[in-house]
C-alpha cells in the first residue's frame, strides 16, 4: 500500500496494525518505506510504503490506534454507571453527531472544572492521558471523593466527532481547526462548548476554577497563559506542573506560557479570558510509551484534586 502526498507534506505517524481493530501494534520496520521530502529537494513526492500480507481477513491500518466515536462512547457508556456520573447531549456536530458531556460530582455548580479532548483527530495520545485523568477524578480515592464534594467536572471527551470518525487531520466537517475557532466561534462544536460553560456559570453563579485542553503533538509541552495573568487561583497551572514534575526522575517537560495579554483564537484562551478559569493546553508526545501518558495522566488529577482542595 503506498501513500503519496502534496508537495510540501512529509508522512507523519509510524503506522499501527491491528486485525481486530482493538489491539494495535506499530508495523515493522522493515516493512515501511518513508521518501521525506528533504532541504535539496531530492525527493519531490513524499510517500509511505508499507508491505502487508493479505488475507481474506479484515485488516485494520491507522495513524495512530483507532479510537472512534463509538470507542469513547462504550467508555463514557461506563463510566456513567457510577452513581455521581451523568451523561448528556450538549449540542451537535455538523453532521449531528452528539457532543457529549461527562458530568461528574455531587456538588452544585459553584465550583467547576472543563475537559476538553480530540478537537484535533488523530491526537489520540492526548485522549489517553484525559481518559487516565478522568478515571483519577471518577475513583474511590479520599481525595477524589472530598473533590467530588466540592466540585463538579464537566468534561468533553470527544469536541470533533465528525473529525474523528472521518479520518480528518486537524478540521471538522467545515474545514475549520476547532482549536482557532474560540473568538468567532463559526462552527457548532466550539458554539456548543461555549453555550453550555455560559449557561452553567449563569445557572448557579458559578465559578470554573480550572480548565483543561488535552493534545499530542511531537512532544510534551504544557502551553500556559502567561503567569503574570491572574485568573479565579492565581498560580494554580505553575503549582500543577511543579507538583506533577516531581512525581517523575528526570522528566523535565516544555513549558511554553503565552507571552502577554489578549484573547487568543485557541480554548486555553477562551475558558481563562471570558471565564477566569485557570487554563491548560495539555500537550503529550505522539510516540509517548502509553504506559507513561496513563501515569501523567493519573498523577496531573491526583495533584489537581490536592490543589483545589487546599
Ligand atoms: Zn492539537
Amino acid at each position: 500500500m503506498s501513500l503519496t502526498y502534496p508537495e510540501n507534506i512529509n508522512h507523519r505517524y509510524h503506522p499501527k496494525i491491528s486485525s481486530d481493530g482493538i489491539n494495535f501494534v506499530e508495523i515493522d520496520s522493515s516493512e515501511l518505506f518513508i521518501a521525506k521530502k528533504t532541504v535539496e529537494e531530492k525527493i519531490k513526492t513524499p510517500s509511505a510504503t508499507i508491505r502487508l500480507s493479505i488475507s481474506p481477513d479484515t485488516v485494520w491500518i491507522s495513524a495512530q490506534e483507532l479510537i472512534t466515536t463509538s470507542d469513547n462512547k462504550q467508555w463514557t457508556n461506563e463510566l456513567s454507571l457510577k452513581p455521581f456520573i451523568t451523561k448528556s447531549k450538549a449540542g451537535e456536530s455538523r453532521e449531528g453527531k452528539p457532543i457529549e458531556v461527562l458530568r461528574i460530582g455531587e456538588s452544585d455548580d459553584k465550583a467547576m472544572i472543563f475537559v476538553l479532548s480530540r478537537q484535533h483527530p488523530p491526537e489520540v495520545t492526548g485522549y489517553l492521558a484525559m481518559k487516565a485523568f478522568i478515571e483519577t477524578i471518577s475513583s474511590n480515592s479520599e481525595d477524589a471523593i472530598a473533590f467530588r464534594k466540592k466540585y463538579n467536572t464537566y468534561v468533553f471527551p470527544l469536541v470533533n466527532p465528525d473529525g474523528v470518525d472521518n479520518g480528518h487531520w486537524r478540521h471538522n466537517m467545515g474545514g475549520i481547526d476547532l482549536n482557532r475557532d474560540w473568538e468567532d466561534f463559526n462552527q457548532p462544536e466550539t458554539r456548543v462548548i461555549r453555550d453550555f460553560a455560559n449557561k452553567k456559570v449563569k445557572e448557579n453563579n458559578g465559578k470554573i476554577y480550572f480548565f483543561v485542553d488535552f493534545h499530542s503533538t511531537w512532544q510534551d509541552i504544557y502551553y500556559t497563559i502567561d503567569p503574570e495573568q491572574k485568573g479565579n487561583m492565581p498560580g494554580l497551572v505553575p503549582a500543577l506542573i511543579s507538583e506533577t514534575g516531581k512525581e517523575f526522575e528526570n522528566y523535565n517537560p516544555n513549558v511554553k506560557p503565552s507571552p502577554g495579554t489578549g484573547k487568543r483564537v485557541t480554548s486555553t484562551s477562551y475558558f481563562f479570558y471570558e471565564h477566569g478559569a485557570e487554563s491548560l493546553t495539555y500537550e503529550i508526545g505522539d510516540n509517548t510509551s502509553r504506559e507513561f501518558v496513563k501515569k501523567k495522566g493519573e498523577v496531573t488529577a491526583e495533584k489537581l484534586m490536592k490543589l483545589l482542595l487546599e
